[in-house]
């Protein structure tokens, strides 16, 4: 039952320079295959040089103030080891939630000849993004920052400085909870640390100055503070994601209820990369990927032409905004 009151039409061809496809042409600078993915925006690379120094920080305070100094070798070693197997494979992660693409679409694929490849048939739609003229597969969300529109994007992190995505989730969980881990660790060494060198002379304690040792040490205890309780919310948050299939976007649109969610089970494992085992902890295994977008995915199915008035919206921008500029092309009985 196809119902299309026609201010709907009106709706959809206000913006008619977007329902030209031919306006869309392959932007001339299209990366190569195999350049690494990099997003040039300055506030990002700078929150990543904080979130690496603030963690070099903690491991040049954790080694050089309490286990270097400290004369229990067994609890130097032990904790030394721990300490630095966290923060490398916090870092790891990093690395690679910031330099993977999270699951952009190629960009300028609206072009009329693509379109008419496709194929419409009655009552079936192409979303097409005016920013970066590509056709966005279903739950794709157009990044104002990363000038793209990302499959399953989640949101824009300036912290690894890129979206979070379908491909990078499972890296940006393993920093969180690294990150997590790290911090709730420093700070029951700083706790032990404290208790013992109340007991004994300050000076055996390090090989600062009581003064100097007690001032790194807060400062740790602050950062670790803080980091232990933002990332263990946003590994919280990311966790449920996950678990519900829902993104961070659709969570605040809430535009996703028609849309039939699959088992918990199964997007957790395609997150992590298959069934359970150690890899799911590994930054250096990536996810279990999709296969890659086929015609059939670039198309999708509308009830009703309101269908294609769902706004997009991005965290950025109000969706009155996007209202106008999403363009949709449907084929109509
Ligand atoms: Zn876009
Ligand atoms: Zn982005």
């Amino acid at each position: 039952m196809m119902l299309i009151p026609t201010h709907h039409f009106r709706d959809i061809e206000r913006k008619p320079e977007y329902l030209q496809p031919e306006k869309c042409i392959p932007p001339p600078h299209s990366r190569p295959a195999g350049t690494m993915w990099f997003i040039r925006d300055g506030c990002g690379i700078a929150c990543a040089i904080v979130t690496w120094f603030l963690v070099l920080y903690a491991e040049f305070v954790v080694l050089f103030v309490m286990l270097i100094p400290s004369r229990d070798y067994v609890y130097s070693v032990i904790n030394g080891l721990v300490f630095n197997l966290l923060a490398f494979l916090a870092l790891a992660s990093h690395c690679r939630a910031m330099l993977t693409d999270p699951g952009a679409v190629p960009k300028g694929n609206a072009t009329k000849e693509f379109i008419e490849s496709l194929q419409l048939k009655p009552g079936q739609a192409v979303y097409k993004c005016p920013k970066c003229c590509s056709i966005k597969p279903d739950r794709a969300h157009h990044c104002s920052v990363c000038k793209r529109c990302i499959r399953k994007m989640d949101h824009h992190c300036p912290w690894v400085n890129n979206c979070v995505g379908e491909n990078n989730q499972k890296y940006f969980v393993l920093f969180t909870m690294y990150i997590a881990l790290i911090s709730l660790h420093a700070l029951i060494m700083v706790g032990f640390h404290f208790l013992h060198c109340f007991e004994e002379d300050w000076t055996k304690c390090s090989s600062f100055s009581p003064p100097t040792t007690v001032i790194l040490l807060i400062l740790l205890c602050f950062e670790g503070l803080l980091f232990l309780i933002f990332t263990s919310v946003m590994f919280g948050t990311q966790v449920h994601s996950i678990c519900t299939d829902e993104t961070g976007i659709e969570r605040l649109q809430r535009k996703n209820q028609r849309r039939q969610r699959r088992g918990s089970w199964k997007s957790v494992k395609e997150t992590f990369g298959g069934a359970f085992s150690l890899n799911w902890f590994n930054p250096f295994s990536g996810p279990s990927h999709p296969k890659p977008l086929s015609d059939r995915d670039w198309v999708r199915q509308v009830s009703s032409v309101s269908d294609t008035e769902n706004t997009e919206t991005t965290t950025e921008e109000p969706s009155e905004e996007r209202k106008d500029l999403d363009s949709a092309e449907v084929v109509d009985e």
